[in-house]
């Protein structure tokens, strides 16, 4: 999964990404609401950590340019808690709201909240076969006994997952995999798809030559 965190405070920014890195996301940063805006409107992100107060366009404004075109699940971040601006905000189209200052935990779990109900799936566990996928602790298990990925083996197989028995094509798989900072050498896509099936078995994920990758299809 690849997120947006549109936060110009420099070391909450990068403490939110770091978080959100550790936990396997992909994650691109803005510091103000047009950078915020230009890279929502470029990429499908699969969700937006929002700041409400932005220099240049503030998070309102940059939610509502954007739910013109896009349903991108956003949850804003607001150091208010006026009912008022909940009210804004929830009408501007945010999908959820956290006041400042918030657990990282907390916030966690919100975003995979808003990113299951975008979805459309209502369990954490995603059952393929004899492969358990919990997506709320990121874990991958067989018949209940733990198969230990890397975080980005993780998010290739819980990509995969959630788009059960379509077929994901490789640029789909780059877009949401891989952030902005991200070097070529841990883009290999076929890598981390070998390593996968080293780990959970050769047929969990079938290739579509020249096409991309399927799981269940
Ligand atoms: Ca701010």
């Amino acid at each position: 999964m690849r997120l947006l965190v549109v936060e110009d405070e420099p070391d909450l920014q990068s403490l939110l990404a770091r978080a959100l890195r550790g936990q396997g996301y992909a994650v691109d940063t803005a510091a103000d609401g047009e950078q915020g805006l230009y890279k929502a409107q470029t990429w499908d992100y699969d969700a937006i950590v929002l700041d409400w107060m932005l220099p240049k366009l503030d998070g309102i404004s940059l939610l509502r340019e954007l739910r013109r075109k896009k349903k991108t699940p956003v949850l804003v971040l607001t150091a208010r808690d006026a009912t008022d601006d909940r009210v804004v905000g929830l009408d501007g189209g945010a999908d959820d709201y956290l006041v400042k200052p918030f657990e990282i935990k907390e916030l966690l779990a919100r975003l995979r909240a808003i990113i299951r109900r975008s979805t459309g799936i209502t369990s954490n566990v995603i059952v393929i076969g004899d492969i358990q996928i919990d997506t709320g602790a990121h874990t991958v298990s067989r018949n209940g006994e733990a198969i230990t990925l890397t975080a980005r083996e993780y998010a290739l197989v819980e990509l995969l997952a959630l788009r059960r028995g379509k077929l994901v094509t490789r640029q789909v798989l780059y877009d949401h995999l891989f952030d902005e900072n991200d070097d070529t050498l841990s883009n290999l896509i076929e890598v981390h798809v070998s390593n996968v099936r080293k780990k959970i078995g050769k047929d969990f994920i079938s290739t579509r030559r020249g096409a991309g990758y399927i799981v269940d299809g």
